[in-house]
């Protein structure tokens, strides 16, 4: 008896497009919008991976729109949850890099100025007075 393994397909119909029209998605898309070609990388929050714009996978959803999708396999990351380098990974070397390079300058502190006790002096002086006669 054989069981057929019941293989939940999604409604998602993947749709092949132009680079130039991909492009164009990917720019309308992303929040900066920045996206020069398709060999530019994002980092994706969601895999936590880095994917170039052509392995971005291309969808058409229930209203007919193109939606971009991560290029991991298997991830459904949304251009939402994209960055050009992995802000949430502090121990990233991408990320050091970014954070260094925007760190603020710190400023000199002045030095504290020791003041010195007076040493207090005493004279002793003698009150004896000489009488001439
Ligand atoms: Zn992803």
């Amino acid at each position: 008896m054989a069981q057929s393994t019941a293989k939940e397909v999604i409604m998602h119909s993947y749709v092949t497009i132009g680079d130039r029209e991909k492009l164009r998605l990917l720019r309308e898309q992303t929040l900066d919008g920045y996206w020069p070609d398709l060999a530019y990388k994002n980092w994706c929050l969601r895999c936590n991976r880095e994917f170039d714009g052509y392995s971005v996978r291309v969808r058409r959803n229930r209203w007919a729109e193109l939606t971009v999708e991560c290029g991991t396999p298997g991830c459904h990351g949304t251009p939402a949850e994209w960055a050009p380098y992995p802000w949430w990974d502090e121990q990233h070397p991408l990320t050091r890099q970014r954070q260094a390079g925007c760190r603020a300058p710190t400023a000199p502190r002045p030095k504290g100025v020791s003041l010195t006790a007076s040493s207090s002096g005493r004279g002793a002086e003698g009150a004896d007075r000489n009488r001439q006669a």
